[in-house]
């Protein structure tokens, strides 16, 4: 068997105490895989003076997958713009070419109390967003801030989506229904939006040329985030723009319980090598403690066996081992218990 490469990222705050248990649970599951470690973020500010360098992204294009901790914190607040901790993750993300975001929103039987929903609402939950993450609003030109026009001094900014950006990410969320309920919902403002119009029309093409086994409905975004709290099991796999996904996954993300506890993968092209990271910050209120949710990045890391290491075998243990060991009272402080970063980690690892 050809040995894989992961690159650790642990980055700022919680970020290294979290990947520390994911890269034990790695060793522990698969120990010939090849585990390097960078710098990102802060803790790349401080040594190098940039939050990333060309050194670490030759290292994570080189890599099979890349698992990311957290960066930011307020120890660099007041760096310049451009030399932020999270432009480290921006650079990253473009740099590796990964354009979809897939964000899973599930609930373990034993956290259905965590959630701020009734239980029947979210019990049996499971839902993935696949968000375009390289392109659209966040990214369109021109955009800017003209001043010094008194009250008609503006900012702006531009909506762009090429057919081919839409279709990639498209046939990515209907090849990923395909594997689970076969149900696609795509999300958009066509109503207001001729950038809306056009994902539209470019989404229903494409799946009418390649959607086999995949049932497609259309759905305005805002009605989408009501219908996530109002009845989430009616998604399988909801389809989204940069923008919208990005709301619309953090709101799919509180439905169930802790963000300490959900994963999150970046794909890029066939072959190309997935960024891994738990959707949650640095938290440096509780950074240094060691009393942080390690199953996000644990989940991050069952992401990538499942998507860049080719061991789906190894992810449906991990999953299960993350839910017995939550079944049997395993719990770090964020969703009602007290076990430590490490003895959660610990239970598990016993839990495989
Ligand atoms: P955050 O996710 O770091 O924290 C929000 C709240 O959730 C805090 O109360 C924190 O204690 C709690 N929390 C987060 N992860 C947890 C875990 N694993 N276990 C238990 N509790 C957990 O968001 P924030 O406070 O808005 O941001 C803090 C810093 O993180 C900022 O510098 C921000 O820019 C950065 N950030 C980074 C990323 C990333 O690296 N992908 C994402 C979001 C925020």
């Amino acid at each position: 068997m050809t040995s894989k490469n992961l690159l650790l990222l642990p980055g700022d705050g919680i970020g290294p105490e979290v990947t520390a248990q994911a890269r034990c649970v790695a060793e522990h599951l698969m120990p010939d895989l090849n585990i390097d470690t960078g710098l990102v973020g802060g803790a790349s500010i401080d040594a190098h003076g940039e939050p990333l360098t060309v050194d670490t992204m030759v290292l994570a294009k080189q890599s099979d997958a890349v698992l990311l901790g957290a960066v930011g914190g307020p120890k660099w607040n007041d760096v310049e713009r451009h030399l932020r901790p999270e432009m480290g993750l921006l650079q990253l993300r473009k740099g590796m070419d990964v354009f979809a975001n897939l964000r899973p929103a599930f609930c373990f039987p034993a956290l259905l109390e965590a959630s701020s929903l009734k239980r029947d609402v979210v019990e049996g939950l499971d839902i993935m967003i696949v968000r375009e993450l390289t392109s659209g609003v966040y990214f369109g030109e021109p955009r800017g801030i003209e001043r010094g026009l008194g009250d008609k001094s503006f900012g702006f900014e531009t909506s762009r989506y090429t057919a081919g950006e839409i279709k990639r990410v498209a046939r990515v969320a209907m090849d990923i229904a395909r594997g689970r309920g076969g149900q696609l919902c795509s999300t958009e403002k066509a109503n207001v939006m001729e950038s809306g119009l056009f994902w539209r029309e470019t989404v229903t093409e494409l799946h009418a040329a390649c959607g086999d086994g995949v049932e497609l409905r259309h759905m305005y975004a805002d009605a989408c985030a009501m219908e996530l709290v109002r009845q989430p099991k009616q998604f399988d796999v909801i389809l989204a723009a940069n923008l919208f996904g990005d709301i619309l996954s953090d709101a799919a993300a509180m439905l169930t319980g802790s963000i300490g506890m959900l994963p999150s993968a970046s794909l890029g092209v066939d072959g190309a090598p997935g960024l891994y990271e738990p959707v949650h910050g640095s938290a440096p209120d509780i950074a240094g403690q060691g009393v942080a949710n390690p199953c996000a990045a644990i989940l991050s890391l069952e992401m990538a066996f499942r998507w860049s290491l080719n061991q789906p075998g190894l992810a449906d243990r991990l999953f299960a081992a993350v839910s017995k060991a939550l079944e049997a009272g395993a719990r770090t402080k964020d969703v009602g218990g007290a076990l430590s970063t490490a003895e959660m980690g610990d239970a598990i690892i016993a839990a495989l």
